[in-house]
């Protein structure tokens, strides 16, 4: 059975170009619930642990460059079936190729800066969820 929590971070780009706001309502719209959130900067080493998984392509040094240059905010989603249906609202990675109306296409810029991370499997979403929040943070 599909897991009902996923991990998201509004990245540096759309907090700073104030999309924090637009984006939530639209994460409550598409029948979310926030149950852990945090306004957070990311040093270098937490960017570089946060996409270990990456560490051998040649995007990562611009990636956890990027994910490091300023205020992210993360949040724990619950829904059922929240993965796959957070992965569907947030769109294709690569900005131009998602669709209308999806959170890259609508506030994201270019490949690194597409807006919103989105775990991509429940074991993710967990090893995620608890790389940001403490037990006690997590509902
Ligand atoms: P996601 O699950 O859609 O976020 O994609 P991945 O897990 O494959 O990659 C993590 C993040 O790395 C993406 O959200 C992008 O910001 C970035 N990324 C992935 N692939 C590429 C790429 O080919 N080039 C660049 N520049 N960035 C990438």
């Amino acid at each position: 059975m599909a897991g009902n929590k996923t991990l998201t971070i509004i990245k540096p780009y759309a907090v700073n170009d104030g999309y924090i706001g637009s984006i939530l309502s639209r994460i409550n719209d598409a029948g979310f619930r926030i149950t852990a959130m945090r306004f957070t900067h990311l040093n270098i080493k937490d960017a570089q642990a946060f996409y270990a998984i990456h560490k051998d392509k040649n995007f990562f040094d611009r990636l956890t460059a990027f994910m490091s240059s300023g205020p992210i905010v993360v949040a724990i989603l619950e829904k059922d079936n929240a993965v796959a249906d957070y992965r569907k609202l947030i769109g294709a990675t690569n900005p131009e190729e998602a669709e209308e109306g999806t959170l890259r296409k609508l506030f994201g810029r270019n490949m690194e800066a597409n807006a919103v991370h989105g775990s991509d499997s429940d074991e993710n979403a967990d090893i995620e969820s608890n790389f940001f929040f403490s037990k006690m943070e997590r509902f």
